[in-house]
């Protein structure tokens, strides 16, 4: 017999389990397409009673050889053969009851997918829209179908391994930092000083949040996939907002106008990036440059408040009063890891050899937590020293817009 079980379905992962053995009937587990070939099933033709058919799907995946697989359930098969030939139409219990076998079929057919799980497949056998990087060539994720499906994976090694758990990891330290923030009593820290940091650590842990989702479920489904794309592009322009927000307002203390004029700028160019990632054109391959263009845009329309500050003060004042060094290294990591995202180093140099650690999208993703504890260590620096500086002079704070 052979057995062979084929689940193919486009909402669930690729999965081809088949064994051979001699004189077994054929079985598929899709509902459209269910074969029982008994042409050498001898068994069958001399007992035409109750069959028992195991199938063995152990040779791959190490399940039991008893299990036996999701398939259109027998009693379903016998009923629907015996009211075909005598009745002609079924009633509607029976409907009823042949509903429940397909439902009970479907579910069997996850808890098998789940089970078994998924293999790893080659960036060329990846649908269109899985495909990313062809310099990464084998253990990939497939569609895998289902959030639960997705979120398993993140306990499997593959392409996005690395991707998923540094910005996971990124997440709870910048949420376990906020935690800590904002749980001090306020002879430490004034509900002002939390009130500003809170832009800062919002933008942060929306940013790897989205980014560690993005990653775990673009997987699920091209709609899926699309939508946690956009989130992800939202979370930059978001952590890009929220960081100006501390330095702007501690930077410019004492300068009303040039706070408000900044901290609006950074609001619109903020919330025009968002607008513009929500189009799905903005995902589109022939849009990298543009996109690039406007997180770029962003995130260096910090260089006019910095000029700002030295022009004003002096270049002393800002490195040392304004943390314009730290600033300077924090947009060095930002700048590097992209290029580094950009040029897809180093497995462009050995495609393959990177396809599972240290691959450029995860370089680019921990230099971005880099770049913001580098950020949040500017920005506390800031601060402290504004707030030892004490109260503006109320002339200064109307009139002092250089
Ligand atoms: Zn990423």
């Amino acid at each position: 017999m052979d057995i062979k079980v084929k689940i193919n379905n486009h909402t669930e992962p690729d999965l081809v389990i088949e064994e051979a053995q001699t004189n077994e009937p054929v079985l598929s587990t899709n509902p459209d397409q269910v074969e029982i070939d008994d042409s050498h099933d001898d068994l069958a033709t001399q007992s035409k009673g109750c069959r028992q058919r195991s199938v063995n799907t152990s040779a791959e995946f190490g399940e039991s050889p008893q299990q036996p697989p999701p398939a259109k359930s027998k009693a379903r098969a016998a009923r629907s053969s015996s009211h075909a030939g005598q009745h002609g139409a079924m009633s509607i219990r029976d409907q009823l009851d042949d509903l429940a076998s397909r439902a009970k079929d479907g579910a069997d057919r996850i808890i098998h997918v789940w089970r078994q799980g998924w293999r790893h497949t080659a960036h060329q056998g990846l649908p269109d829209w899985l495909k990313d990087n062809d310099f990464l060539v084998e253990g990939h994720r497939p569609q895998l179908g289902t959030f639960a499906n997705c979120f398993r994976s993140i306990f499997r090694v593959h392409t996005e391994t690395g991707n998923i758990w540094t910005h996971m990891l990124g997440c709870i330290a910048f949420t376990s930092m906020a935690v800590y923030f904002f749980s001090r009593p306020a002879s430490q820290v004034r509900l002002q000083e939390k009130l500003v940091f809170s832009a800062f650590f919002f933008g942060a842990i929306l940013c790897l949040g989205f980014s560690f989702l993005f990653h775990t479920v673009y997987c699920h489904s091209e709609r899926i996939g699309r939508l946690f794309n956009k989130l992800d592009y939202c979370g930059i322009a978001l952590l890009t907002m929220g960081s100006f927000v501390p330095w702007l307002y501690y930077g410019f203390y004492c300068r009303l106008v040039a706070k408000v004029v900044y901290l609006t700028l950074i609001g619109l160019l903020g919330t025009a990036a968002i607008v513009v990632s929500m189009f799905d054109e903005f995902a589109k391959p022939k849009f990298r440059p543009f996109r690039a263009g406007i997180f770029i845009m962003l995130g260096l329309s910090g260089v006019i408040p910095a000029l700002h500050f030295v022009i004003a003060d002096g270049f002393y004042h800002a490195v040392e009063h304004v943390s314009l060094g730290w600033l300077s290294l924090m947009a060095v990591l930002y700048i590097t890891g992209a290029v580094i995202y950009a040029a897809r180093f180093p497995e462009r140099l050995f495609p393959g050899k990177f396809d599972i650690w240290l691959q450029s999208h995860q370089i680019f993703h921990v230099f971005v937590i880099v770049a913001a504890i580098v950020h949040f260590h500017g920005i506390l620096r800031v601060a402290n020293y504004r707030l030892t500086e004490g109260d503006c002079l109320s002339d200064d704070y109307v009139t002092e817009y250089s």
